[in-house]
């Protein structure tokens, strides 16, 4: 069950929906109204399909794997394949491990993949079925049968009820390095670094990628969707993601020099190369914005021992700031309600708080501690007391709107529906957007993403609070 906290940890909405004295307040408490998170499963699967030739398959239903489908390709306008084991009322009586062999050699015969990610949903985790177990028999019986190895596969254990997509990416990420990652050969390799950025838009992986260039370092991107998901328009279909990560740099993890997760709630993967094989691992905020991805190259920078930071990423910190000088006449103390996963939210507010701006409601579906802690760390630097919606849904986040107002809304397409509601116009990050096009290339990692984003946030002021009101041009 959630609570909804001010940012001194002190519930805030015990009025929420209600009419005060003449009507009791709805009691939502028990129930989630427009969830502000998205399921288990769908983290897993966008983490596999960063990975080269890799098939996700949804244990469970075909109403999972269809949900997922259709959610990835309206907000990546990719064609986008996501197997099922498609499960029935018999199988839910008597375990899915039937379906569950089918569809692996079903697979195996039509794609021939070069990794198969299972994962479980909340209706295989109810019944109990061991797909571990079920996974490992069957391989056995393969390689007797077929006197060859099947491709590997990994399962991802991801009941939608006890996490969120966030919680999905992460266990997948240490899936991987659990099953593949072999022991270090000898020493760690001076100019590999392993990167874990979370759940980012391709065009935000492809930014990473480029600035860890910038800074000679050569990276393991876990997992690397910069391809797989804006791929060019070819004439032919590709069933399976044609590129991203590699098995071979999954299995060399442990020879990286280090670990750096840009994400609080995907820092797993680091911490179990940490504890197995030694790799020192670091945890970064996203960079989002001036401070935090200045933090970034810096890190990058101490790795490399580069003491002076390349021109052309001093030239794109000056042209941020100078963004930043040339939007604070319409940024400064815009008021702002923004939610979405919990490091993009705490990215978004370092930076709008850099602004000027005043983040006056900020909410996230996954409910985090963590969370709670970063967000009072960035809004002590403020005179602002913003409400904090920690592991709270849309059903809060508009309620909150009514009562504090906003000036502008920030998150996913979800959002569209507050926006009117209450005639504020809403920017659009995060996942999934589906009511606008271009969603796989919103960039807004690095000095240039920020930029971008600065120059949408500003625009959309100029066009709502001045063109709107008759301003003159
Ligand atoms: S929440 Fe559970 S039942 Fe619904 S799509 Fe996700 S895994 Fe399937």
């Amino acid at each position: 069950m959630y609570k909804a906290l001010n940012s001194k940890n002190e519930p805030f909405s015990d009025e929420l929906g209600g009419n005060k004295k003449s009507e009791p307040p709805y009691q939502k408490k028990f129930a989630v109204v427009n969830p502000c998170r998205m399921c288990q499963p769908m983290g897993a699967v966008q983490a596999l399909l960063g990975i080269e030739g890799a098939m996700p398959l949804i244990h469970g239903s075909q109403g999972c794997s269809t949900y997922m489908r259709f959610q990835l390709c309206r907000h990546f306008r990719e064609p986008v394949n996501v197997s099922s084991t498609s499960l029935s009322e018999g199988t839910v009586v008597y375990g899915g491990e039937e379906n569950l062999i089918k569809a692996l050699e079903t697979i195996k015969i039509q794609y021939n993949p070069t990794l198969i990610g299972v994962t479980s949903s909340c209706l295989t985790e109810t019944i109990g079925d061991d797909v571990e177990g079920i996974i490992k028999k069957f391989r056995e019986s393969y390689l007797k049968n077929h006197g060859e190895k099947f491709p590997p596969v990994v399962s991802i254990s991801t009941p939608s009820y006890s996490g969120s997509h966030v919680e999905g990416y992460d266990k997948t990420i240490v899936s991987l390095l659990e099953n593949l990652t072999l022991p270090p050969e000898s020493e760690h390799d001076p100019d590999m670094i392993n990167l874990i950025p979370g759940n980012l838009s391709p065009a935000d992986v492809e930014e990473i990628k480029e600035l860890i260039k910038l800074m000679e370092i050569n990276g393991i991107i876990f997992t690397d969707n910069s391809e797989s998901l804006n791929a060019p328009l070819t004439g032919s279909v590709e069933f399976l993601p044609s590129r991203g990560i590699t098995l071979d740099e999954i299995r060399q993890a442990a020879n990286s020099k280090i670990t750096l997760t840009l994400s609080q709630h995907a820092s797993s993967g680091g911490k179990l190369l940490n504890k197995r094989f030694g790799v020192p691992h670091a945890i970064l905020p996203l960079p989002i914005g001036l401070e935090n991805t200045d933090k970034f190259i810096e890190t990058l920078s101490s790795l490399n021992y580069v003491e002076n930071i390349p021109p052309t990423l001093e030239r794109d910190r000056g042209r941020l700031l100078d963004g930043m000088v040339d939007s604070q006449a319409y940024t400064h103390e815009q008021r702002l309600a923004i939610y979405g996963d919990p490091d993009l939210v705490t990215g978004l507010v370092s930076f709008v708080v850099e602004l000027g701006m005043e983040p006056s409601i900020i909410a996230t579906g996954t409910k985090s501690n963590q969370f709670q802690e970063d967000i009072k760390k960035i809004t002590a630097k403020t005179s602002y007391d913003p409400v904090v919606i920690n592991g709270g849904d849309l059903y809060d986040l508009h309620q909150q709107v009514k009562k504090t107002g906003a000036d502008l809304l920030m998150g996913n397409s979800y959002g569209g529906r507050i926006a009117v509601a209450e005639d504020i116009p809403l920017v659009r990050v995060g996942f999934p957007i589906f009511d606008r096009v271009g969603a796989q290339r919103i960039c807004i990692l690095g000095y240039k993403g920020g930029l971008s984003l600065l120059d949408q946030l500003t625009n959309t002021i100029i066009q709502y609070y001045y063109d709107e009101a008759g301003y003159e041009l």
